[in-house]
């Protein structure tokens, strides 16, 4: 079956091992800060690594071949869910693109299919959760991935 109970701070690590010789070729360091204690979830594990892919693809194409990302976990136990952050020390995102975020085929890239984040967005909506987006130019960042740890389907 696609929905399957996983622990989301071990699909991130295995993530993580991968993603960081990209990374590294590029000059970024990847670093994870996970709460510990997670309880589990249940997702589609292949769907929620596309999300954390495009989500770290961004940050990486984002960033001038240096700088961070860091991907977090933590757990908000009044609200029944799980938060599963990308940040970056990129450059940032104009608050007029904000508002086009997720938007089929908006990209700022030349080669961009500007589909990466319209995607990740169905797919977390698909999961009952929800992604919020902080940004500040100049300075980074944060997409943050709510899922919800009570799920029904
Ligand atoms: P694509 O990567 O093909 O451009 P996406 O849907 O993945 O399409 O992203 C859309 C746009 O959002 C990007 O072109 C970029 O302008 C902006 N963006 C997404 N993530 C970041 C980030 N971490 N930092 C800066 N800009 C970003
Ligand atoms: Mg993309």
């Amino acid at each position: 079956p696609a929905m399957q109970q996983c622990s989301l701070n071990e699909l991130i690590t295995s993530f993580a091992r991968i993603f960081e010789s990209q990374a590294f070729l590029r000059g970024v360091k990847l670093k994870t800060d996970l709460q510990e204690d997670l309880p589990p979830i249940i997702i589609d594990r292949d769907q929620i690594k596309q999300v954390l892919l495009n989500l770290c693809q961004n940050a990486l194409q984002a960033m001038d071949l240096r700088g961070t990302i860091i991907l977090a976990t933590s757990h908000h136990k009044e609200e029944k869910e799980i938060c599963l952050s990308v940040i970056d020390d990129g450059p940032g995102i104009s608050p007029e693109n904000l508002d086009k975020l997720g938007t089929p085929f908006f990209t700022t890239k030349d080669k961009g299919t500007g589909l990466g984040l319209s995607i990740s967005y169905t797919i977390v909506d698909r999961h009952r959760g929800r992604i919020e987006v902080d940004s500040k130019l100049g300075e980074g960042t944060r997409f943050s991935i709510y899922l919800p740890v009570d799920q029904q389907f």
